[in-house]
């Protein structure tokens, strides 16, 4: 049986990386004077990749690297004006209005009735926090785990500190590399459920026959919860 079901916060709940996307664009076009567009996503995706390990993942750890790449990347003749510009950005991203993906808050909502629903996010603890309670959704969950990387081992934590067995946790994201890869790993089940855009940081190819299951839409997802246990209830029968 299922105990507990994990979701996935950022884009697999509600829209991130689109918010991301949009910021990235107006951080381009403030630099276009400077450098090339190529040049400036280059530039910064490699900043952010190097400052995951001081500030981790988040807006304020992808502020800070807008500001570094700004400097950089104009070899200091950025103005105190346009550094501000980036720290407006910073905090109109901090304060988005959370938007649902279609179908969420009805299916988290139904799931909630029957099961154990808890939060596994990587990002900012203040940010994320603030997002669940934003999102309405906040009742739903019974717990709520920001960590600074999804590993196997993140997911073995998780499993022992809930007391259950590994299979007796089905993990949901959008991310092929966060969410199900290491989730398997740690013998958890996995729901895939990609969205429309990934940073390149995510994106992760699943090796052949690695037994997760992948969605479309989350409206899909009651359905397969109640296969999967069907199936585990139909397994645990053959054994015995
Ligand atoms: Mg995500």
């Amino acid at each position: 049986m299922i105990r507990i079901i994990a979701f996935d916060a950022d884009d697999t709940l509600w829209h991130n990386e689109s918010l991301f996307v949009l910021s990235q664009e107006k951080f381009r076009n403030l630099l276009l004077a400077y450098q090339s567009p190529d040049w400036i996503d280059r530039k910064l995706f490699e900043t952010e990749i190097r400052n995951l390990q001081h500030f981790g993942y988040g807006i304020k750890g992808f502020t800070l690297s807008m500001i570094e790449t700004a400097v950089e990347l104009s070899e200091g003749r950025i103005s105190g004006r346009e550094i501000g510009m980036l720290l407006d950005l910073c905090k109109e991203m901090l304060s988005a209005p959370v938007e649902l993906l279609d179908g969420v808050a009805s299916t988290i909502r139904a799931l909630a009735k029957r099961h154990t629903l808890i939060l596994i996010t990587k990002g900012d603890l203040f940010d994320q926090e603030s997002k669940l309670a934003r999102s309405g959704l906040g009742d739903c969950f019974s717990h709520v785990d920001v960590v600074s990387e999804k590993t196997s081992a993140t997911y073995q934590t998780v499993i022992s500190r809930h007391g259950i067995q590994p299979n007796e946790l089905l993990m949901v994201g959008n991310s092929m590399k966060s969410d199900v890869l290491p989730a398997l790993a740690a013998g958890a089940l996995a729901v895939h459920i990609p969205y429309h855009v990934t940073w390149a940081h995510e994106e992760a190819t699943a090796p052949p026959e690695s037994g997760y299951t992948k969605l479309e839409h989350i409206s899909s997802l009651e359905q397969v919860v109640q296969s999967l246990e069907q199936s585990k209830a139909k397994s645990f029968q053959i054994r015995n």
